[in-house]
């Protein structure tokens, strides 16, 4: 699904990410790992056309994807997590999921004419989506909630959500499992598994928790100073001295 080719990402002479070259498999969960400063974010960044690369080449499908920005990604697939913005947090959790774009059905003179009963049925139709998405995930008793007062978790189900509301290939999840209970950290873990075997999403995340990755991911990959260290299953890496030291390192 995507290919990843010496990628570079310098802040200045710093090198975030230095040379990764790594692939994500169709219809698998991929975990990104590595200790704090491994190059991890910037990585995810510069893949969903949040920062350019410095040099390097990005593949989706064998298409080159390189810097290009978000939302002509989004509508290829390609979608990253982002949190909760400031401004919706005032707005209810389904409100949230309706304010996803959805397809341009463009400005003619026949949708201005015919535009109100157009609007009123888009309308219908993402609430009643909405709906079915809070419902994957088991909240939809949040949906009149405002977004804003929902718990850490519930959240990231939200964030997890709007990937849902478009018909996602590949989500980019960072850290969704940070600072989550136990009880809603197994709910996002099924939402994650249902996506992918019952939708076909693949996924790549990032996380700290290794029984979370344990759980839901394989390959596993390992970064570290910018570059790719590793990559197996979770057992494989764990029991990878270079892992270990790196690990041990910082
Ligand atoms: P990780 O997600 O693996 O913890 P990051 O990609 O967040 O790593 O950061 C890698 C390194 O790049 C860190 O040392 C960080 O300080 C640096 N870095 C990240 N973003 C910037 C930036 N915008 N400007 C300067 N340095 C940055």
């Amino acid at each position: 699904m995507i290919e990843v080719k010496n990628l570079h990402r310098h802040f200045g002479g710093f090198r975030a990410v230095d040379g990764a070259t790594l692939e994500i498999e169709t219809g698998s969960i991929t975990g990104l790992v590595g200790p704090n400063g491994a190059g991890k974010t910037t990585l995810f960044n510069v893949v969903a056309g949040v920062l350019p690369p410095t040099s390097g080449q990005v593949l989706m499908a064998g298409e080159d994807i390189t810097g290009l920005p978000p939302h002509v990604l989004f509508h290829k697939g390609l979608l990253r997590t982002f949190q909760i913005a400031h401004e919706f947090a005032s707005m209810s959790c389904r409100e949230n999921l309706m304010m996803v774009p959805g397809e341009q059905t463009g400005e003619t003179l026949w949708n201005t004419w015919f535009g109100r009963k157009r609007i009123a049925d888009e309308e219908r139709a993402l609430r009643a989506k909405a709906d079915e998405v809070l419902e994957f995930l088991t909240i939809e008793h949040l949906a009149d909630h405002k977004a804003g007062q929902v718990s850490g978790g519930q959240k990231k189900l939200l964030e997890l959500g709007r990937t849902m509301m478009v018909d996602a290939r590949i989500v980019f999840l960072d850290e969704v499992g940070a600072g989550v209970n136990r009880t809603l950290l197994n709910t996002i873990g099924d939402a994650i598994i249902r996506l992918n075997k019952e939708r076909g999403y693949t996924f790549c995340m990032i996380e700290h928790d290794m029984d979370f990755i344990g759980r839901l991911c394989d390959p596993v990959i390992v970064m570290a100073e910018g570059k790719v260290l590793s990559k197996g299953t979770i057992d494989e890496i764990k029991a990878d001295e270079r892992v270990i030291e790196a690990y041990l390192g910082t």
